[in-house]
Parts: C-alpha cells; structure tokens; sequence
C-alpha cells in the first residue's frame, strides 16, 4: 500500500508548522522522520491519521484522496501506534489488543471468536502470546509497545505510523522494538516512524526524511547521510558516521566526534 503526500501545509492559528511537504511511502518501506523537537513530527502523523487537515496538498492512499475516505475507511488503511509511556491503564493485553478491532466491529459490536484468535495469532507472531492475561500496566515497557504494535496489527491496516517507538525503553527493548519493525517492513507494510535516534533511523529505515523550519531539509537514502554534513546541522554536533561489517550484517554507526 502506497501513502504519498502531495505540499502538504499545516498553521495552528498563524503559526506555519509544515510547508510544502512531498513524499511517498511504498509497500516493504520505512520512512524515517527525524528533526529536533517542534519541528513538525507529530502534526505531520496527526496530518496522515486524518486527526487534522491540512490546509493545502493532499494525501493519497493508492492513489486515492484520504480526505474523500470516510472515517472508518481510512482507520482500515492507517494504523497508529502511539509511544508505550502514554498507556497508563489496567486492561489485559488481550483486551488491549482487541480495542484495535473496534473501527471493523458494528456499532457497539463486540469483539467475538474469531477476533480473539486473531489476536492470539498475532500476540504468537510478535513472541508475545505468553503475555495475553498480564495487565498492560505491568509489563515492562518494550512489552507494552509490542502490544501496541499488536493492537494497530489486529486493524488490518497496512500502513503503520509509529511515533517516537522506543522513547523511553531501554536499549534491548529499543532493539526488540526496532527489530519487529524491520519485520513488519520485510512482510509488505508501509511504515512511518518518527525518531530522536539517528541510528535507528540509519539502521532502520529505507529513506530519510529530515524536518526543519516547516520545509524537509533531507529526503533520501541513508547512505547518503554518511558524510555526516546533513545530521551534523540537524543536530548542532560534529559527528562520526561509518558503515561498519558486524559479522552479520552491515550496519550504519553514528557517535559524537
Ligand atoms: P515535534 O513532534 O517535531 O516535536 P510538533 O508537531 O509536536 O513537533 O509541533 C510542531 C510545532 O507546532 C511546535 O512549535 C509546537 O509548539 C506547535 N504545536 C503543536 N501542537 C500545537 C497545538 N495544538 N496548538 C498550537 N501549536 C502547536
């Protein structure tokens, strides 16, 4: 499935947030959103979710224009997996995934067999299934935000939008989280994730998209940010960026000079 974003502009009241905002996002992909804080990351996902319009350009799902979408439709076709830090309730992870199914579910439809199954699957997908009784409050924090991811999957919606997905976890649920991202990209998802880590944008995401002063500063590969001059403006710092063989893979490093 295909999100592409024609000039998108965006004000709250007088205030110019995103200006002239162009891209596209492809099946299998994963577009990486980085730009120091304020900058527009959130509003540009809010933009994509529908949750506010934009006030020039349009959005296009497959070719078709998301504002002419009725709510439902485009719920079917976006899912958004909000950061772990912000559910603070004491629901099972089950019902917690099941809360996903609600935009297919007739109005006050309840959630049957068929969609418990399917969220077992899933849970057993993303190595989690043993977690189906535990109340979300009290696992750990890579845990709950797989659950999210869980929760946006049982939508059946092809398009993820993560925001800032492992603020806030520590460094082997960053990995876990990153990792079931890439996952989820080598299944055919569309996928969108805004982050505070240049790393996992370079480790991660097939294009970059770089945001500052309204405008995208960057749009590309990225091996294209190895000579350091486009993140070293982003983030006021001297950098070191390398590919480097792990014995695995190839990975792209970025530590302060
Ligand atoms: P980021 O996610 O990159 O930190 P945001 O999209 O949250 O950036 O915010 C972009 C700019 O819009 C910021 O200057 C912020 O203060 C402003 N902003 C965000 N939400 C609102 C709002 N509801 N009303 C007015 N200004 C807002």
């Amino acid at each position: 499935m295909r999100l592409e974003a024609r000039s998108l502009s965006f004000s709250y009241g007088k205030r110019k947030v995103l200006e002239d905002i162009s891209f596209s996002v492809s099946s299998g992909e994963a577009l990486a959103i980085l730009g120091r804080n304020g900058s527009g990351k959130t509003t540009l996902l809010r933009l994509i979710l529908g949750f506010l319009r934009p006030e020039k350009g349009s959005l296009l799902i497959d070719g078709e224009d998301a504002a002419l979408m009725k709510k439902k439709e485009r719920a079917m076709q976006i899912a958004y997996i909000p950061q772990s830090s912000e559910i603070v309730y004491s629901y099972s992870v089950m019902d917690t995934v099941l809360m996903g199914r609600a935009p297919l579910l007739p109005l006050f439809g309840k959630p049957g067999k068929k969609d418990r199954e399917k969220a077992e699957e899933i849970l057993e997908t993303l190595g989690i299934a043993d977690l189906s009784m535990r109340v979300v409050n009290a696992i750990s924090g890579g845990e709950r935000q797989l659950v999210l991811i869980a929760r946006a999957l049982i939508q059946d919606a092809r398009i993820l939008l993560l925001d800032e997905p492992t603020s806030a976890l520590d460094y082997s649920n960053q990995l876990l989280v990153m990792e079931t991202t890439a996952k989820l990209k080598e299944k055919g998802y569309t996928i969108i994730f805004s982050t505070h880590n240049p790393e996992q944008a370079l480790m991660n995401a097939t294009d970059v998209m770089v945001l500052s002063e309204s405008h995208i500063s960057f749009h590309g590969k990225p091996k294209e940010l190895l000579d350091g001059k486009v993140l070293e403006e982003l983030y006021s710092r001297k950098l070191c960026i390398r590919e480097i063989e792990t014995g695995e893979n190839r990975r792209i490093i970025c530590v302060p000079r």
